[in-house]
């Protein structure tokens, strides 16, 4: 298994080689592409425009899929978490949030997370792995198949963010990877710029984030106006303190399209971070560095071992006045799938009661 091909994980460009390698001629993989990427079959035997003895050489040498669907949870209000299994046996969980005019995928980039975020329930589980680029294209394959039908064309839009577990800038090549995978209009084609990745603050690689042409958006976590506050939230902003990381933001912000602004995500824990002295701090801090961006607050999701409660509506309403009040461009995030531990901070491979909408699915 482990020496399989990812085949999910592969540009086309870079299938054709790989069938050219087995001595097929360049469309065959351009088929491979086309039947793994745009109809999302989950198979090689699936694949039967494919000679049989090329399923059977592929079935040998490499894999169409490599995770499994444990379980899957609907939310009251749609939204579906997958939890999944890497090969190796391994939690990967994505999300999927159906909206009026477009889809959202959350998607994991490694399974666990290294970084020690006070606040979410993923750091508990460390860091198992990071992801293949083909582990991270097979969970939208998979969310997309179970909500639309295997290689059905999405009614709308869907727009992808690097949310779920895993810090995505400490798994930035497989990332990209994938990322080129997805955009390619014969296959998926989800286009960078639907796509957003969130980082707690990785500055060498918002760097280099910011070097890249054709590159997805970026979310930043603070959570924390101030150093002191944040090293205790966010330990790795004893690596990288604020002032560090918003000097990489302004140098990100220079490549930002026109109508494109950075955002601040912003966890709102009751007594912690959210008093009105730590709005205008932040508002301040957000003013002192000049960036075009707008603030996403998000109320905590609360999980049993974390010792936070979520603001309360009013004081995130008037956490929001204060900054838009000075200027800051603010929005208030509506938690989705709580119930079933779908929301930001609240993947960690939980297990929850399975009700007569849930069910099980067993290597689906
Ligand atoms: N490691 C990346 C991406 C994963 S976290 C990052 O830090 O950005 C995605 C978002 O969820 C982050 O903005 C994070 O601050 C937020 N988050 C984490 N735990 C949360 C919780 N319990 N409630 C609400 N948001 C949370």
């Amino acid at each position: 298994m482990d020496k399989a091909v990812q085949l999910n994980g592969l540009s086309r460009p870079e299938l054709v080689a790989f069938v050219e390698t087995l001595g097929e001629p360049a469309y065959r993989g351009r088929q491979l592409f086309g039947a793994l990427q745009h109809r999302r079959l989950r198979s090689f035997d699936e694949i039967t425009d494919l000679p049989k003895d090329l399923r059977a050489r592929l079935n040998e040498i490499g894999t169409a899929t490599t995770l499994k669907v444990e379980s899957r949870y609907i939310s009251d209000d749609g939204t579906r978490r997958y939890l999944m299994k890497t090969h190796d046996n391994l939690p990967v969980e994505t999300v999927f949030i159906p909206e009026e005019r477009r889809d959202t995928i959350c998607f994991s980039s490694q399974s666990g997370c290294p970084l020690q975020c006070t606040f979410c329930l993923t750091a508990q589980l460390g860091l198992l792995r990071s992801l293949t680029a083909g582990e991270i294209v097979e969970q939208i394959q998979i969310a997309l198949n179970d909500a639309y039908g295997t290689g059905i064309k999405p009614p709308r839009g869907t727009n992808l963010v690097a949310m779920g577990a895993g810090e995505p800038l400490l798994n930035l090549d497989e990332l990209l990877k994938a990322l080129r995978v997805m955009a390619d209009p014969q296959g998926m084609h989800i286009v960078p710029n639907r796509v957003t990745v969130s980082t707690a603050g990785v500055v060498p690689r918002i760097l280099e984030l910011a070097t890249i042409s054709d590159r997805p958006h970026l979310a930043i976590s603070l959570a924390a106006p101030s150093d002191d506050l944040r090293n205790e939230l966010m330990p790795i902003n004893k690596r990288w303190p604020i002032d560090e990381l918003l000097s990489a933001c302004k140098i990100f912000e220079k490549t930002l399209k026109p109508n494109d602004r950075l955002t601040f995500e912003y966890v709102m824990l009751d007594g912690v971070n959210d008093s009105d002295e730590q709005a205008r701090q932040l508002a301040n801090l957000l003013n002192r560095h000049n960036i075009k961006s707008k603030v996403n607050l998000i109320p905590h999701n609360p999980a049993d071992p974390l010792p936070y409660r979520p603001s309360t509506d009013q004081t995130v309403e008037r956490f929001k006045n204060i900054l838009e009040s000075k200027g800051i461009h603010t929005y208030v995030r509506r938690p989705r799938g709580r119930d079933i531990f779908a929301a930001c901070g609240q993947l960690a491979a939980r297990q929850v009661t399975l009700n007569s909408r849930n069910e099980t699915l067993v290597g689906a």
